[in-house]
């Protein structure tokens, strides 16, 4: 995935910098001249300027084997991947709670709740579903900036008692940006004051049109508190997938993408990531983000040791060399040689791009924006 700054885009769009700002700043896109946008974010800055777009190619370089595509016959139906984004305070925390409370798993000997920054239910008719544990639009669009485009489906919730909410308008412009098909949950359901049908209206003004008004974007009255809509909402989880045809190939060198990383006074610099395709298996030597390791040990969201790791299954990994951030890439490699080559390879690639990004304050915003 390409990334650009705004002022190369306003360059090569023979526009303002500050114009493109501007329209990103409409989006909830809050960046100054200098930062660097994704390339879903500038395809819809570039089509709202009336240009056309020539998408440039995948990089030429496979370090990240990001050019070797599996072959179709190879590929096997993984389980999606569900961001949950909306409002403070509109029940993001208590839905994810709610839904991991629904996991038939759940109960069973050894399990205990462990937050890795993600987790896998096994729903009532056997399907896995993978939730990011990291609620909000901020996780997800800088993931999204580091090119990890991890999630399958977001879950946008607005509480019925409220309404939309300028956190909830962001969520829709980053989902929109991302083209990541949603599924708003209108939570709450419990609550006298709540209101939904007010909520699909209100939704209409960001053309989001739901079933309920004969649109096509799926939505469920949910409650956290009493459990109402779970299992609906876990259904339509299910059906968007199935339209989506999620497929990874399992039998080969593992890829992953990191969601949370932290160093442990105990067992060292430890990491949470999301397979993307092939299966992570204890003793695999890899590269992750600018650091290099070998599987020491893997654990499940349950806190349970597991040996191997199939796509889409979030596992937390020990034997890591430093501490690698959300959104780098974990690339299994055939020996320490390859390793060490790729790390380095990928140290010079973040000093190249951490020049041309500035940092953010509030100050060069506003003179961006002035
Ligand atoms: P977040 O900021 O979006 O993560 O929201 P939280 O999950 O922390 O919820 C905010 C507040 O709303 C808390 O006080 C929750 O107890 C409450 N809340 C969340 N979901 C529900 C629900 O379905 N019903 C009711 N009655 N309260 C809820
Ligand atoms: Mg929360």
């Amino acid at each position: 995935p390409e990334a650009i700054t705004v002022q190369e885009l306003a360059n090569r769009m023979a526009e303002k910098g500050a114009d493109l700002v501007k329209s990103l700043f409409k989006m909830g896109v809050m960046v100054t001249v200098n930062q660097t946008i994704d390339q879903d974010t500038a395809e819809l800055l570039v089509e709202e300027f009336g240009h056309n777009i020539t998408r440039v190619s995948e990089s030429d370089v496979d370090i990240d084997h990001t050019v070797d595509v599996d072959d179709e016959a190879t590929l096997k139906v993984r389980p999606p991947v569900v961001t949950i984004m909306g409002h403070v305070d509109h029940g993001k925390t208590s839905l994810l709670d709610a839904l991991r409370g629904t996991d038939v798993v759940k109960g069973e000997a050894g399990g205990i709740t462990q937050h890795i920054g993600a987790y896998q239910i096994r729903a009532k008719g056997g399907d896995l579903v993978t939730f990011l544990d990291t609620p909000g639009h901020e996780a997800f669009t800088e993931m999204r900036m580091r090119g990890a485009n991890v999630t399958d489906i977001v879950i946008l919730v607005v509480a019925g008692d409220d309404g939309l909410m300028p956190q909830t308008i962001e969520a829709i412009n980053h989902t929109k940006a991302a083209g990541v098909p949603m599924i708003v949950a209108i939570t709450k359901s419990d609550k006298p004051e709540y209101k939904p049908q007010k909520i699909r209206e209100r939704l209409l003004e960001h053309e989001i049109v739901v079933e309920a008004m004969s649109g096509d974007v799926q939505d469920v009255e949910v409650s956290a508190k009493t459990g109402a809509g779970l299992d609906e909402l876990i259904e339509k989880i299910l059906l968007q997938a199935e339209l989506l045809e999620l497929r990874a190939n399992p039998d080969r060198a593992a890829e992953a993408t990191v969601v949370e990383a932290k160093l442990d006074k105990g067992k060292g610099p430890l990491a949470t990531v999301l397979i993307t395709r092939g299966t992570l298996k204890v003793g695999d030597i890899f590269v992750v983000g600018v650091h290099s390791g070998r599987v020491r040990a893997l654990h499940d969201d349950k806190g349970r040791q597991i040996k191997s790791a199939p796509p889409a299954l979030p596992v937390e990994v020990l034997g890591l060399s430093g501490v690698p951030m959300a959104g780098d890439t974990l690339t299994v490699v055939d020996n320490e040689a390859r390793a060490r080559e790729v790390a380095a390879f990928r140290a010079e690639q973040a000093t190249a791009k951490r020049t041309t990004s500035a940092p953010t304050n509030l100050e060069n915003m506003f003179s961006a924006l002035a």
